[in-house]
Order: C-alpha cells, then sequence, then structure tokens
C-alpha cells in the first residue's frame, strides 16, 4: 500500500504526462464533410503539438486513415466487440480496427452503456480485447445526474474502474487511457466545474496509485462532457486533466483545434 504522499508526489509529475485530445464524432459525418474536416485538422500546427485523435463512425475510418498516413493524427474507433473474431453479425473485432490503421478505440462511452445495455464486465472485456490486439483503449467512466446528487460519484465510478482492474491488472493501465465523462455533461452543454473535474480525475488515480504509483502518474486521464472552446482551458489547468474527449465540438475544425490548444496549455 502506497502512502498520499508518495502518490501525491508521483502525480506532480504531471507536466510529463501526454496531452491528448480525442474528437467522438459518433454517428455523424459523411464522406463529403469528412474531407475538409480532416484536411482542415491536418493543416493546423496543433496537430505536432498535442495527440489529436479522430474517432469517426466505423465505415469511415479506412477512408479517414488514408489521409491521416504520414501524419501526427491519430485514429481511433468509437466501439469494439469483446471477440476475437467469429459469428457475431454487425460486430467488429479489435484486430480489424487495427488493420485499417486505428490506435486507439472507445469503450464503454455511457452512450454504448445506457442505449445498448453495456454492463462494466462487457466493457472490461471490450477493454482487454482492445490492449490484446495493439489498440489503446480510452475507458469512459462517468456518473448520472441522480448518482451525483445522492452522492455517489465516487462509488459508481471506483465500481467501474475496479471492473475492469480486476479484469486485467493494473499494469495494463500502462498501454491505456481513461475519460471520465459525467452523463448529465455529456451533450447537454452543462460542464462539470473544474474543481468537479479535479475531484473524480483525482479520486481515479489515486485508487489506481494504489496498486501502482508508476502507472497511475503516468495515465492520461481525460474530461468530457460538453468541452468547447470557452471552458478547456480552466478544465485543462487542473492538476490532473490531460486533455479531453469532446463529443459535438469536435465536429467543427477551427472549434477542435482551439480545445487542442487548450490542452497544450
Ligand atoms: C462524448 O460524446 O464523449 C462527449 C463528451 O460529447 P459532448 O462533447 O458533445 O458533450
Amino acid at each position: 500500500m502506497i502512502r498520499a504522499p508518495e502518490v501525491g508526489a508521483l502525480c506532480g509529475t504531471a507536466l510529463m504526462r501526454r496531452k491528448l485530445v480525442a474528437g467522438n464524432w459518433k454517428m455523424h459525418g459523411s464522406r463529403a464533410a469528412n474531407t475538409p474536416l480532416v484536411e482542415a485538422i491536418l493543416a493546423s500546427p496543433q496537430l505536432e503539438r498535442v495527440e489529436c485523435v479522430i474517432c469517426p463512425p466505423f465505415v469511415y475510418l479506412a477512408e479517414i486513415a488514408r489521409q491521416l498516413r504520414g501524419s501526427a493524427g491519430q485514429l481511433g474507433a468509437q466501439d469494439v466487440c469483446a471477440e476475437a473474431h467469429g459469428a457475431y453479425t454487425g460486430e467488429v473485432s479489435a484486430s480489424m480496427l487495427h488493420d485499417v490503421g486505428c490506435r486507439y478505440v472507445i469503450v464503454g462511452h455511457s452512450e454504448r452503456r445506457s442505449l445498448y445495455g453495456e454492463d462494466d464486465v462487457l466493457v472490461a472485456r471490450k477493454f482487454a480485447a482492445a490492449l490484446a490486439h495493439g489498440l489503446t483503449p480510452i475507458l469512459c467512466l462517468g456518473e448520472q445526474l441522480a448518482e451525483r446528487e445522492a452522492d455517489r460519484t465516487q462509488e459508481v465510478i471506483g465500481r467501474q474502474l475496479d471492473a475492469v482492474v480486476s479484469l486485467t491488472g493494473t499494469a495494463a493501465f500502462s498501454g491505456a487511457v481513461i475519460a471520465y465523462e459525467p452523463v448529465w455533461a455529456i451533450g447537454t452543454g452543462r460542464t462539470a466545474s473544474p474543481e468537479q473535474a479535479q475531484d473524480v480525475h483525482e479520486f481515479i488515480r489515486e485508487r489506481l496509485a494504489r496498486q501502482d504509483a508508476k502507472i497511475a502518474a503516468a495515465l492520461p486521464i481525460l474530461y468530457g462532457g460538453s468541452v468547447k472552446t470557452g471552458n478547456a482551458r480552466e478544465l485543462f489547468a487542473q492538476r490532473d486533466v490531460d486533455g479531453g474527449l469532446i463529443g459535438g465540438a469536435s465536429l467543427k475544425a477551427e472549434e477542435f483545434l482551439s480545445i487542442a490548444a487548450a490542452a497544450r496549455g
């Protein structure tokens, strides 16, 4: 068991952690709209300064991978099947995502959890499948509004995190990213305050640090939930906030890039 000051000292190496912004396009886009959006992102110097990940719908991955080739831009998917291959109609495996050029994949987004019934165990299996095939999972954790109001935020986040840790172990997090996304802030225009975000990020980091302080200190933890140009800088200035998972604002190049600039600090 690690003592708090030691955790704090390691977490003080925050400047060493990589900064990252990931754009979750959700079910938006078209071939005609995607090309100029990606071109505008590729033309920006931000790409060299902050890790930028674009997560379009599955059908556009291969085409956008070709556009990104040779650039610093990274490609991610929005979901992955927990199984490696087989008779799973409609599903896409981690090895297929890797094959078309993905290096990241979002797992456990709240829309998958609430609209498609993904539970903590399935999310943990998806996390493990991603890692097993060379992808960096972006693990989404977040509480519902009623859970926050009932003062159950830590209990919910702890449960979601522990489900993954108990399947993969803490060491697996050296190849992962976490996104704290309060469900009440996603797509609502209602953002967590910088202090609320920092509290939960610190809670996540300290929970992992109890198992492995070095891995916890190096782990990028993103904030997601109605991030925009006007609030990004303050959120990203928090000690344990290492960038953002961006939904709506990632569909406008200028907005996404100014959020990326804020992540750089
Ligand atoms: C998301 O989809 O992960 C998200 C954070 O969406 P938005 O930025 O639109 O709230």
